[in-house]
């Protein structure tokens, strides 16, 4: 079986490095937005976009227009072509459309570039091309062939990511059990066994200390130095909330894919759940204000990223993961099977009028899942690549 990882290290950079990193990657994103409009232009004149072969064939005609852009290794500017041209790809697939790239602004959008060759890697030392050799944070050894490096700003720091390539043998899971799981507020995971994790609630804990900043910053002279400042330690203030959440999902998605060979998921429609209430002026939403602060809850929990991560790493144990609709799970008693909203006294009990069964309402709701995984793999099909009907999903707990 063949993988894909990446390993990212901080660079160790001083102020100089810092305008020489930042203009590669503003020469990378100058040609995203002077191709993109260009395709654009075509688009809107009927005709189609170039193809990413006719597009590189423009480069040197813009490097005489905009000689700065001779500084720069070349294939860091193709590779951002490339990119483009995929991203234009996806927009128009027929399947799968995805919204059309947009332009990207200096402030908005994060400073990168990337090699596809060329680069070095000795010991704590990184070879960029036309930059030259830098020393990085080695916090762990790289594993399989470098494919490609990039360089990316985060906050104050600049960091390297090496994708590599590796084989490894079919992996078997060395667990046997079948474990249902339910992603909820209360519990950002509950597993049918009874396993409860609570959520970080990262954002949570510190929005007073971000409103405060934000507060301090409106307060402050536009542009001004000390605004400046103040907005970048905001902006510090995101990328720790970021890591804090992050970091709580992967030891969750570790310890959970190392114990069950089987996990079964509810196939949510994040996007769909989360959508804002507001509706429109002619149609006016209800419940705004309640829901704005559930939605804010549900992607303060990470659930896509949580079920990315299971995918994959399930993925290089020897696991499987199962989706099931989610339709009704909250709702249904694990022990007899009765469905009624009646069951749910509160947010976090589960109350069955039928049968009397009690429980924690997130666990109750994993058995449910679990018991429509076995019931799905006992039919043959696996649900791993079914589809998620939008609006049948939209599950308000
Ligand atoms: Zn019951």
């Amino acid at each position: 079986m063949e993988i894909v990882k990446a390993f990212k290290y901080r660079l160790k950079t001083g102020h100089q490095d810092d305008i020489i990193l930042s203009r590669f990657a503003g020469c990378s994103r100058f040609v995203w937005n002077h191709a993109l409009s260009f395709q654009k232009d075509l688009l809107d004149n009927g005709n189609r976009c170039l193809s990413y072969e006719s597009l590189t064939s423009q480069l040197p005609i813009w490097k005489k227009d905009f000689p700065f852009l001779k500084d720069v290794h070349s294939q860091t500017l193709q590779q951002r072509l490339k990119d483009l041209c995929r991203a234009i790809d996806a927009a128009f697939d027929p399947k799968d459309a995805r919204k059309f790239p947009k332009f990207r602004k200096k402030h908005k959008s994060v400073a990168s570039f990337r090699y596809p060759q060329g680069f070095r890697i000795n010991g704590n030392c990184v070879y960029l091309p036309k930059i030259g050799w830098y020393r990085f944070h080695k916090s762990r050894e790289i594993i399989g062939t470098p494919k490609n490096c990039t360089v990316s700003k985060r906050g104050k720091h600049w960091y390297i990511s090496v994708q590599t390539e590796m084989s490894i043998t079919n992996p078997i899971h060395p667990g046997v059990s079948f474990s249902g799981a339910d992603m909820g507020v209360i519990n950002t995971l509950a597993l049918s066994d009874g396993m409860t994790y609570k959520p970080a609630d990262s954002f949570k804990k510190a929005s007073f200390k971000l409103a405060a900043m934000q507060r301090k910053l409106s307060r402050m002279v536009k542009r001004s130095n000390n605004w400046k400042k103040q907005k970048s330690k905001i902006n510090r203030l995101h990328i720790r909330i970021k890591d804090m959440r992050q970091d709580h999902l992967h030891k969750i998605s570790s310890e959970v894919s190392k114990n069950h060979a089987v996990l079964v998921l509810e196939d949510l429609n994040v996007k769909n759940m989360s959508a804002s209430a507001k509706g429109t002026i002619a149609n006016p939403g209800k419940n705004v204000k309640r829901k704005s602060a559930l939605n804010r809850s549900i992607l303060d929990q990470g659930w896509f990223e949580l079920r990315r991560q299971f995918e994959y790493k399930m993925d290089w144990l020897g696991g499987t993961v199962v989706f099931v609709p989610p339709s009704g799970t909250s709702h249904t008693c694990s022990c007899c099977g009765h469905i009624s909203p009646e069951n749910r006294p509160s947010q976090a009990l589960f109350y069955c009028v039928k049968c009397g069964h009690t429980e924690s309402a997130d666990v109750n709701a994993a058995k449910v899942i679990l018991g429509a995984g076995q019931a799905l793999l006992a039919c043959g099909s696996n649900g791993a690549s079914m589809p998620s009907e939008a609006g049948t999903i939209q599950k308000l707990r």
